[in-house]
């Protein structure tokens, strides 16, 4: 796990307002899901054969009969909160974003953490394919405004409910011939959930898995009709994609679509962002059937994408440490206090940002803050300012000195300099 510090917060709100602009542009609204959810939400969409059920989930007991899971993705719970409010009965269509921390016991690795966070969107109810090419187009619009160079963008189409079978089953007999090669874990999913055996990171799963026929080859005409839509609305807004016939995602929820954002800084583990479409979550979990796709992008991901993007370009201003004040208020002697803290309150109430030093320490070393803090001005008060009424702002740049008689001209000139 991580913690964030001050000074990583700049990248955070940059990627955050990026996302919730391009995402409200496009219709999508907020939605806040608890941190936990009923363990069988997650077990049932997310699939029982899958990493995260099997291995990567915390769970608690609750109640005697019941336990909770910290979620360690945002999608289901979506969908859960779209069905037990009945969202779909006011209006069937609908399309939500989330920012928030998901959890999942990984093993420790670079760039993998238990607690790691995701934005993404969701549109719910309906299966019309140019809402694939939305999503994608959204997420690509974010990573061009935070200026990201170099992502790529990969889909495939992984069939339905109905084709889905008939393909796994001539999947398994064109792997059964690679066994031995593949690593222990793939050689069980072999049986278990043979399409984990194409999401396998490890380097000899990927090259037996060169060897065997596209999941295009094997899909029903239903679904090639919503692939080559896709396809084409990509090309028709040109934006630039690549096929790869064998991209699964790790989450047995997905229909039709999928895709995935990569970029080539990250090693092994270069997707930053992974969606599609998931037409059959909602009925799985008890709704009426309705069609739905979005995606998550992992936040730390992207963030060191686009550290590692910016190191090769221009050099940018380095991010300050702390917040800058616009005041830095220096009291002589205690009995300024109180009125230092007063003017303190007032000018913060008119919306100026102001620091003040509460040790009492002395006026060179509250000077020295100032200079620290990168203050634009500062108010020096002493017994003889507190006599004569007279505020005395120092910019801090110039050094120029103005007096103002109250707290209305403090705030005049400050926000003149903003
Ligand atoms: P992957 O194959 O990359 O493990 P996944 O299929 O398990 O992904 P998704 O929910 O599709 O899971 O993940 C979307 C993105 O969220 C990932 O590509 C990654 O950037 C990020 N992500 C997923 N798990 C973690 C984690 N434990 N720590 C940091 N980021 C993560
Ligand atoms: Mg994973």
């Amino acid at each position: 796990m991580k913690d964030i510090f001050p000074n990583e917060r700049q990248l955070w709100i940059e990627m955050e307002n990026a996302a919730r602009e391009e995402f409200e542009l496009g219709g999508y609204c907020e939605i806040k899901t608890p941190v936990f959810e009923d363990t069988r939400l997650f077990v049932r969409s997310i699939g029982e054969t899958t990493d995260i059920v099997e291995k990567e989930m915390y769970t608690f007991g609750d109640t005697a009969e019941s336990t909770i899971t910290l979620r360690p993705e945002n999608t289901a719970p979506v969908m859960r909160a779209y069905l037990e409010y009945e969202l779909y009965k006011t209006k069937k269509f609908q399309k939500f974003y989330y920012i928030g921390p998901m959890f999942r016991r990984e093993r420790p690795q670079a760039g993998r953490l238990r607690q790691f966070h995701q934005m993404g969107i969701e549109a719910i109810g309906s299966y019309e394919p140019l809402l694939d090419v939305e999503t994608i187009k959204i997420a690509t619009r974010v990573y061009d405004r935070l200026e990201l160079s170099g992502y790529e963008v990969k889909i495939n189409s992984i069939g339905c409910e109905k084709c889905r079978p008939g393909f796994r089953n001539v999947l398994k007999e064109e792997l059964v011939k690679y066994k031995d090669e593949l690593c222990e874990l793939c050689k069980v999913r072999l049986d278990r959930n043979v399409f984990r055996v194409l999401d396998c990171k490890q380097k000899k799963c990927k090259e037996a898995c060169k060897n065997i026929s596209t999941i295009e080859e094997h899909i029903c005409k239903d679904c090639h009709g919503h692939f080559n839509i896709v396809k084409s609305a990509l090309k028709d807004i040109e934006l630039e994609f690549e096929l790869d016939p064998h991209l699964v995602r790790g989450l047995d929820y997905y229909t039709k679509t999928v895709y995935e954002i990569t970029h080539p800084s990250m090693g092994a583990r270069d997707t930053i962002c992974a969606g599609g479409r998931y037409d059959n979550l909602i009925s799985d979990i008890g709704g009426p059937p309705t069609g739905a796709v979005g995606f998550a992008a992992g936040m730390e991901a992207s963030m060191i994408a686009i550290v590692n993007t910016r190191k090769k370009g221009p050099k940018r201003k380095p991010d300050t440490l702390h917040f800058a004040p616009d005041v830095y208020i220096v009291s002589i002697g205690t009995e300024t206090r109180n009125y230092c803290f007063k003017l303190l309150n007032e000018l913060r109430q008119s919306g100026v940002s102001v620091d003040m030093d509460y040790e009492c320490r002395s006026p060179k070393a509250q000077m020295r803050m100032a200079n620290k803090l990168k203050s634009k001005f500062t108010i020096v008060i002493g017994s003889d300012e507190l006599e004569k009424g007279v505020i005395k702002l120092k910019d801090m740049q110039t050094g120029e000195e103005n007096d103002a008689e109250d707290t209305d001209k403090i705030i005049q000139i400050v926000k003149l300099n903003k």
